[in-house]
């Protein structure tokens, strides 16, 4: 709730910049104290930085950039992409990242013309269809990369199957079979005590700069959040690029104690953040 009122403040206040840097302190206060969870070495928030589709750049260019800094990261896979980096892939698990699971055939919604025209948008399957899918993918690792992956990210940040009256949400599978299940282009963090593991938020840092995303963790830092930062290619630029040089300025200003960032895969905090609902 909080996030939403500091965000709608943010976007509405331009004209009044003095009144709005007023309340939002306010409320970010009020927000701050509505919920009490630490983290490990007594960090105010837990981050995550995910990456979807293995795409090539996440071989070549993040994995090394992230083993550098000695951080992990997680990486929802897809078989048919693994197979094309299949030992730099293997050598990725070797190396401590997670390794999680994003389907074989990513399906979205039949918007996109490449999986409408094949009969294959979300609103032409069903969930037997899409649990197929996901099993399969879950086997490929377990064969390829020797690890079973415990966590989802939903291709487009599509949760559904079918059309109108007739959709069914495929949130139920992922609860079933995985600790967690990420979606993408989400406005909020995850709230530590309130969160639901099937449907986990994640924000975009594709295509932006270090001090756009310094001042978008900021707005979303309140609560104690959970944050889960989510890529596709590493490298130059692009609307579906996280920008290497970017990611060299946020890693070392995470790993800072003194802004109180505790940085770690999604099963890691998952794991830790479930220890302590259980107390
Ligand atoms: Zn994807």
């Amino acid at each position: 709730m909080a996030n939403l009122y500091t965000l709608s403040l943010t976007r509405c206040c331009w004209g009044v910049m003095a009144i709005c840097t007023l309340l939002y302190s306010t409320l970010s206060k009020a927000a701050d104290s509505d919920v009490t969870f630490t983290y490990p070495k007594g960090a105010r928030n837990a981050i995550s930085l995910t990456f979807d589709d293995a795409r090539t750049s996440q071989v070549t260019v993040a994995i090394p950039l992230l083993n550098r800094y000695k951080v992990k990261g997680t990486f929802y896979v897809m078989p048919s992409k693994v197979a094309e980096n299949l030992s730099l892939w293997q050598g990725a698990v070797k190396q401590g990242h997670e390794i999680g699971n994003h389907t074989n055939e990513h399906l979205c919604t039949g918007n996109f013309a490449w999986l409408r025209e094949k009969n294959q948008g979300l609103e032409q399957v069903d969930l037997a269809y899409i649990e197929r899918d996901i099993t399969y993918t879950t086997e490929y690792i377990e064969k390829h990369l020797g690890v079973t992956p415990r966590s989802f990210a939903y291709p487009c940040g599509n949760t559904f199957v079918g059309r109108g009256e007739n959709v069914k949400s495929y949130v139920p599978i992922i609860a079933k079979h995985f600790d967690s299940g990420r979606t993408w282009l989400d406005e909020s963090a995850n709230h530590p005590t309130y969160t639901d593991f099937a449907q986990l938020t994640g924000i975009r840092m594709d295509g932006l700069s270090f001090s756009t995303i310094k001042n978008y963790l900021e707005q979303l830092r309140a609560n104690n959040s959970w944050i889960i930062l989510a890529g596709h290619e590493v490298g130059e630029g692009g609307m579906y690029t996280v920008d290497s040089e970017m990611l060299e300025a946020l890693i070392p200003y995470l790993q800072d104690p003194k802004n109180g960032y505790w940085l770690d895969t999604v099963s890691n905090v998952g794991d830790y953040i479930k220890a302590k609902r259980a107390q």
